[in-house]
């Protein structure tokens, strides 16, 4: 589903993403863990194209994503082929970012309606469904500041569906919440990825929740995929002393 070859960032003579590379089939859960400021937003920040790599080359479902190799050199693709890769991806962010003039189902159905010109009928029928999906059919006509933070996630989380990306990132979506709020929002990803193929990347702190949602963890240090293995592995008998000193520190 997504490939990266020899990414790197940098922010002045900070490396950041010190030349990745990564393979995710479809279907994968990846849950990322690792220190604060070892790149793990950045990648996500990079795949999103939120971030541009400053080497490297990004593949998402075998098309090229921002750049693509010729003759060895990195040559940029046009912006119309880059928006139509991008469409498969969709990112949730730490701060929810919902339009605040907007009710919850007018947010969730904003891009399908003006980005992707779906009829408003059929949108807002999708995005019914997918409200009662995370829980919120109640609280449609809510505006953001009437709703929690939870509840604020959650609806964040279906208008990132509502575009129907193959390919969801999960950036830290727990870190702004009151703590009696991070369940109610673990419990919709938990959900969704049981009834769904959707191939997720999931940047977290929270160790148990990185564990459990996921098919395969990658812990991440000084911009660098330091150990890769299925999460019981990483969190019971990690290969690597870094990544046992790490989930020490964390205990
Ligand atoms: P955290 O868990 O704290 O979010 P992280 O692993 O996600 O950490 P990143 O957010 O990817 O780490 O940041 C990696 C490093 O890059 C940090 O030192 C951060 O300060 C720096 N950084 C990130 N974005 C920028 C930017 N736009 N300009 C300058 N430095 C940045």
């Amino acid at each position: 589903a997504l490939r990266l070859r020899g990414v790197s960032k940098h922010f002045g003579e900070l490396t950041v993403l010190d030349n990745l590379d990564l393979d995710v089939e479809a279907g994968e859960r990846i849950s990322i863990i690792g220190r604060s400021g070892s790149g793990k937003t950045t990648l996500l920040r990079v795949v999103m194209t939120l971030e541009q790599a400053d080497t490297g080359i990004i593949e998402v479902f075998g098309r090229p994503l921002g750049w693509r190799l010729e003759g060895g050199r990195r040559v940029a693709i046009d912006a119309k082929a880059n928006r139509a890769v991008r469409a498969d991806i969709g990112m949730v962010f730490q701060q929810f970012n919902l339009f605040p003039h907007m009710t919850a189902i007018e947010n969730v159905i904003e891009a399908p309606v003006h980005v992707k010109g779906e009829a408003r009928a059929s949108a807002r029928e999708r995005g019914m469904a997918l409200l009662q999906q995370v829980g919120l059919a109640d609280k449609a006509d809510h505006y953001p500041r009437q709703l929690s933070g939870g509840q604020q996630q959650r609806v964040a989380i279906a208008r990132a569906l509502a575009m129907q990306p193959r390919i969801l990132l999960f950036d830290e979506v727990t870190s702004a919440l009151d703590p009696e709020r991070v369940d109610e929002v673990l419990d919709v990803i938990g959900a969704l990825a049981e009834s769904n193929e959707i191939t997720m990347l999931i940047v977290t702190h929270e160790m148990r929740f990185a564990r459990d949602v996921a098919t395969r963890t990658i812990f991440m240090e000084n911009g660098l995929v330091v150990e890769d293995d299925k999460p019981s592995i990483v969190f019971g008998n990690p290969r690597m002393p870094r990544t046992q000193s790490f989930l020490k520190s964390i205990l």
